[in-house]
């Protein structure tokens, strides 16, 4: 029986990452509206995974299986459009990710009251569980833990309310961030946590922590992150069944199927990475964020939703229309990425700020427009930087030397835009 058990284990080790064996990243440079327009869509004509749309000046990437690079290379060819393959097997990277993680891993650590945990590795469902259980334990006087429900697959999803008053006190804006929804996006986590180190155990600018009170969700999308680290680390959306026969496809775009123009540039095919799902809300993690906008919703003046990867603090609407304080949202996510920016890692470009649309893609369904609908002034995409290993666009992947940075320079923008609604929430109650 141990003998067997051995040979299970060992068979799960060597199969993991097999799905993307012969999988290749093209890096893919247009040079005008067309050919972007013509690259953006190519997820829908091919089935193949774009993780970063192209703009001219800014290079795209693309994930694609082994059987059809031949036909991508052939399309790409008859529009002109330069492309370069990054790596011919995402599988070695997959798997040298695994490595500096597992190095790393192995170094025991103690999530103690005054330590904290060390940003040197990502952690698991559990263990931010566990971090954040602990936290609740320790500092009573600042941290409460909510329960907000149960994903798909029936985890809890839990947020931290960090506050000096309870979430008393009117006069304090609330900022409420988030990480995770996409599942794959690892080097997100690090963004919240490093904020709930600071405003927790590290308390190095009380004004933060005094004047403001915070809500942070770090894992929105439990079951996909979940499946990204035990079976497809690319895995995207939540883990949704029910919606085709046999389930051969599975999953809602959570950053589809929030209520404002649901399903007008998103996909109604199970399959594609972009499903919003059945309507509006339709995923119990996405209703619970909608709550959490329901019941604070008169005090949130800053929403950001923290994604990866491209180096972008970004704002609505996902039409490509400005909402009336667009000059406002700009100037504020100009500042934040200044900020972000003065401290980045050299190899990593400057941050782009702009409307979603116009600088990436149009979305819709995003929770970034719907905060917006819920009333908060301020709602932004932020999106990490992408650049791994000193190769280029591995963005997914996660290099350990970048996980402190991550949170570091992220919490740096943070600050900016925490401090702008802090001081202008006062003016804007008659305070
Ligand atoms: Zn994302």
């Amino acid at each position: 029986m141990y003998r067997l058990l051995c040979l299970l284990f060992l068979g799960a080790v060597l199969a993991k990452h097999e799905i993307y064996e012969g999988y290749a990243v093209y890096e893919v440079r247009v040079k005008h509206h067309d050919q972007t327009q013509y690259f953006n869509q190519l997820q829908y004509q091919l089935d193949v995974d774009v993780w970063s749309y192209a703009a001219p000046g800014r290079p795209g990437s693309i994930l694609v299986s082994k059987d059809k690079r031949v036909e991508l290379e052939e399309l790409l060819t008859a529009e002109d459009i330069e492309f370069e393959v990054k790596t011919e097997n995402i599988k070695e990277f997959l798997d040298l990710e695994d490595k500096l993680l597992a190095d790393v891993s192995r170094k025991s650590y103690n999530a103690s009251r005054s330590a904290g945990l060390p940003f040197d590795r990502i952690y698991t469902y559990h263990q931010v569980d566990a971090f954040l259980e602990m936290l609740a334990k320790e500092y009573p006087e600042t941290v409460k833990l909510v329960n907000a429900g149960k994903s798909f697959e029936g985890r809890d999803i839990k947020y931290l309310k960090i506050s000096t008053t309870d979430f008393q006190d009117e006069s304090k804006p609330i900022v409420f961030m988030e990480s995770l929804l996409h599942a794959r996006e690892w080097i997100t986590l690090p963004a919240t946590l490093y904020a709930i180190h600071k405003l927790v155990i590290d308390v190095t600018e009380r004004d933060l922590l005094q004047d403001i009170d915070w809500i942070i969700l770090p894992i929105a999308n439990p079951d996909g992150y979940v499946h990204s680290h035990k079976q497809a680390r690319f895995w995207r959306k939540n883990r949704a069944t029910g919606y085709m026969i046999g389930n051969i496809c599975m999953g809602v775009d959570l950053n589809r199927n929030f209520n404002f123009n649901w399903g007008q540039a998103s996909s109604n095919v199970v399959c594609m990475d972009n499903f919003h799902g059945r309507g509006p809300f339709s995923e119990p993690e996405t209703a619970i964020i909608r709550d959490i906008f329901a019941e604070y919703s008169d005090r949130i003046e800053l929403f950001l939703d923290i994604h990866s990867f491209g180096s972008m603090i970004l704002y609505g609407w996902g039409t490509g229309v400005l909402p009336p304080n667009a000059l406002i949202l700009h100037m504020v996510g100009v500042q934040m990425a200044h900020a972000i920016d003065a401290v980045k890692m050299s190899w990593n470009r400057d941050y782009i700020v702009g409307n979603c649309a116009l600088v990436l893609y149009q979305a819709s369904g995003t929770a970034g427009d719907y905060g917006k609908v819920a009333g908060v002034e301020l709602s932004y995409t932020y999106e990490l930087p992408g650049l791994r290993f000193g190769l280029g666009t591995f963005g997914f992947l996660v290099d350990p030397n970048f996980i402190e940075q991550a949170g570091f320079e992220t919490w740096e923008g943070i600050k900016v835009g925490a401090r702008y609604v802090r001081d202008n929430y006062k003016v804007k109650r008659g305070l």
